[in-house]
Order: C-alpha cells, then structure tokens, then sequence
C-alpha cells in the first residue's frame, strides 16, 4: 500500500529535486513545505511586517495568519506545482533572496508553525505522500514509514543555490547565498520551537559527491522495501 515519506534536512541539500522524482516515479503526491513558510514570509514582507533592521511584527502577522491562503496549483507547463498566495502565483517570488533572508525568521514563530503544520497534516492524511522540510519526520508525520535526512556540505550547497539564482537572473554574489545558507542552518537548528534535527528513525543522506541518478536509485530502493 501506499506510505508516507518524510524527507528532512539543511537547506539546498538537494532534498526537493530527489522528493519530486521520488513522488512521480512512485505516482505520489508531492509538497514542498518549505514553499508554505517562504508565502507566509513573503505575505509579511509586502505588507511591511518587517522592518529594515529584519525585526518581524510577530503579533501582528500572527493576527493576519486567518488572512494568508495558501493553495499549490498544478502547473501544467512545468508539470509541478505552484505555490499560490491569496490567488496570486508566487512561486518565482518566494525564491527570491529578499525572501530567503527573511524566511527562517518567520519560521521560528510558534503560530506560524502551528497553521502550516496543520495544514500539511491535513495534506498528507491519506498517505501516498512525499513531503520535504526540517521537521516533517519529527513532528508532521513521525509515524512516516520512510524518513530520509539529507546533509551535504556548506559549500556544495551555497554552489547548487547559487547556480540556480543565477540562472533565473538574480543578481546575487556566491558569498552572499554561503552566508544564507549557513544563517538559515544556524537559525533552523538552534530555534525553540521544532528545531531541524534528524529524527532517531531517518536514514542519513551525505550527497556532496553523488551524483542525482545515484542518489536517486538508493532512495527508490529505500521506499520499495
Ligand atoms: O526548504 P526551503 O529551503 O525552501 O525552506 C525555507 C525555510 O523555511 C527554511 O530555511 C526554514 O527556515 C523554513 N522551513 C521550516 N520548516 C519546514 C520547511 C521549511 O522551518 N518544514
């Protein structure tokens, strides 16, 4: 029958490009939660809940989360998912920097986790699930029949983000999306509230030096035993 599979791990580790093919492969269905948490960023940012010094209005946006509505529509263009935001589609926007600055931020409010994890719960009720982020097999799904945690190194991964940022045109310096990369592991991990952390049950993923075909095969043997 169908399963639940959990991937968690530090940012760009390449855990969504394994989770989708993963999903389609398997004809499961796939979410990106990080997508939910860079929308509620994003929401915050244009109506000025964040201020030049990064300092976030958190009671306020915590006021304005019964106004935030988060939907993925498929796309039939690229055959994935977008993510939209009161009925626009943001989904090129919540990759920006100005918004993975910002995002871990948002991430640590308490009721900002309580609304998207609820949500995801609700996602994936019926199994035949594959969703990535920093605590769905520790606290999301605990109970997921397949838990993958990927690490790779700082380096690889600022390289990876890099290349992606600058193949959509962002003016970005690999130095600035290094610092980022390590702000957000820094924040993500060390937070109050369901700090990224491998859950006791996740297989761990170094994928540094492996190749995507490689990778991919270890983890589609993973879900067929
Ligand atoms: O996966 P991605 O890098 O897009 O996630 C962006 C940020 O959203 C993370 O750095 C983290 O702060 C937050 N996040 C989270 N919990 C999740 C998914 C993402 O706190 N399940």
């Amino acid at each position: 029958g169908k399963i639940t599979i959990a991937i968690d791990g530090y940012s760009s580790t390449g855990k969504s490009t394994i989770a989708k093919r993963l999903a389609k492969s398997l004809h499961y269905i796939y979410v990106d939660t990080g997508a939910m948490y860079r929308a509620v960023t994003l929401y915050a940012l244009d109506h000025d809940l964040i201020n030049d010094k990064g300092e976030i209005n958190a009671p306020k946006l915590v006021e304005a989360l019964p106004d935030i509505a988060l939907k993925f529509v498929p796309n039939s263009e690229t055959g994935r998912a977008d993510m939209h935001m009161n009925g626009k589609n943001v989904e090129e926007e919540i990759r920006s920097m100005r918004v993975s600055g910002k995002v871990s931020k948002v991430s640590a409010i308490k009721e900002v986790r309580e609304k998207l994890v609820k949500m995801q719960q609700q996602m994936g009720k019926d199994k035949g699930i594959v969703m990535d982020g920093r605590d769905i097999g520790t606290v999301v799904f605990p109970d997921a029949e397949l838990k993958l945690f990927m690490t790779a190194s700082p380096e690889t991964r600022a390289a990876r983000r890099y290349k992606e940022l600058l193949e959509k045109g962002e003016e970005v310096s690999y130095a600035e999306v290094l610092k980022n990369v390590q702000e957000r592991d820094l924040i993500d991990s060390t937070r109050s509230i369901s700090p990224l952390k491998k859950a006791k049950d996740a297989i761990e993923f170094d994928n540094s030096d492996m190749g995507l075909e490689e990778q991919f095969e270890r983890v589609h043997d993973f879900a067929q035993r």
